[in-house]
């Protein structure tokens, strides 16, 4: 290697659905200190790309690939990161990091005890106007907050019978992309005082939740989640304060205050996320924030249970 060569970060992806097609194949590509090594995948992974049934046949048959980027469900992605991280790998989760908050701690330990980088991405903190909004907020009284995150879960998550099952999370899925965000930008922390969680009759998780959180000075949050949105879509998060409001939308790629557009730049979520994987590799460290799912798991701790007509894909 020249002095102006750097090395290539090889990576393999487990879990080849839809956010791997759409999202991390195509930043792995976009990223010249990045090379997609390998897959491991049930169905057959890329074409033209290394592929293994299984992580235990990726890892023992590649011990070169330092880092591996898990896009599997939830409910089975603990054992892959865990076999992965036992052997050393640097280790990238999508969100939600798992079924269980525990789990994602004892992920966390393990990399912490095995001297590897463990990276729990929320890839919705990456969005364009997120940076500016915590700016904006700090250090301001925050009066209220309402969170609007409404889509339609056919269009969104067709054929997905994972995301009904327990682990899924149902609306949480993409609810949770709204509590990256909101523990993100607030300066303090909120909990959640109370929940209304409806549940299709024939599906394990809901189709629709209502959120109240408190925080300190009488701040109240309030977040409505529904997957039965059709038509125009909605991922809104408004905040007001003292000396004015605060609108993020599509899903925090918009920005406007006082209902002034801003300016924001962006270079994408998932570019994003594979350059701080790599620079926390690079510095020795680890990112395992577990705040959006710990408000998760107090939902289902404190909600009251709706039961709502059947769901069909
Ligand atoms: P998906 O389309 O259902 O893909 C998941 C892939 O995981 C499957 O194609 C399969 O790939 C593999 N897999 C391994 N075990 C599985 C099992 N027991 N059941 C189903 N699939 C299994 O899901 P996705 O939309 O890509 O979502 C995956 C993760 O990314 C979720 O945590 C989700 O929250 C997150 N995410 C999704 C989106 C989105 O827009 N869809 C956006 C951001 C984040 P192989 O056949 O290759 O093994």
């Amino acid at each position: 290697m020249t002095a102006t060569e750097t090395a290539i970060l090889d990576i393999a992806l487990a879990g080849i659905g839809k956010i791997a097609r759409d999202q991390h194949i195509p930043a792995i590509a976009a990223d010249p200190g990045l090379g997609l090594a390998a897959t491991v995948s049930r169905s057959g992974g890329i074409e033209g790309v290394e592929n293994h049934a299984t992580m235990e046949a990726l890892l023992a048959a590649r011990p070169d690939i330092a880092a591996v980027s898990l896009c599997m469900p939830p409910q089975v992605r603990f054992e892959a990161a865990a076999a992965a991280l036992r052997a050393g790998r640097h280790v990238m989760l999508e969100k939600p990091p798992g079924a269980t908050v525990t789990e994602v701690l004892r992920l966390r330990d393990l990399a912490a005890s095995q001297g590897v980088t463990l990276f729990a991405t929320w890839h919705s903190r990456q969005a364009a106007g997120v940076a500016t909004a915590k700016s904006f907020l700090a250090g301001k009284a925050i009066r209220r907050v309402r969170i609007d995150w409404k889509e339609d879960v056919r269009h969104w998550h067709p054929g997905q019978d994972w995301i009904w099952e327990p682990g899924g999370l149902g609306v949480f899925d993409p609810g949770i992309n709204a509590l990256s965000i909101l523990t993100e930008i607030l300066p303090a922390p909120v909990h959640v005082t109370a929940a209304e969680l409806t549940f299709p009759e024939n599906r394990a998780q809901p189709i629709a939740a209502d959120l109240r959180f408190a925080g300190a000075d009488g701040l109240v949050v309030e977040a409505e989640f529904d997957w039965r949105q059709t038509g125009p879509q909605t991922w809104d998060i408004l905040a007001e304060t003292d000396v004015g409001s605060l609108r993020l939308s599509d899903g925090g790629a918009r920005l406007a205050i006082d209902g002034t557009a801003q300016e924001v730049a962006g270079s994408g979520e998932y570019p994003g996320l594979y350059r701080r994987f790599a620079g926390l590799i690079a510095a020795g460290q680890s990112d395992v924030d577990v705040a959006p799912l710990l408000h998760v798991a107090d939902a289902f701790l404190t909600g009251r249970r709706n039961l709502t007509e059947p769901f069909h894909d």
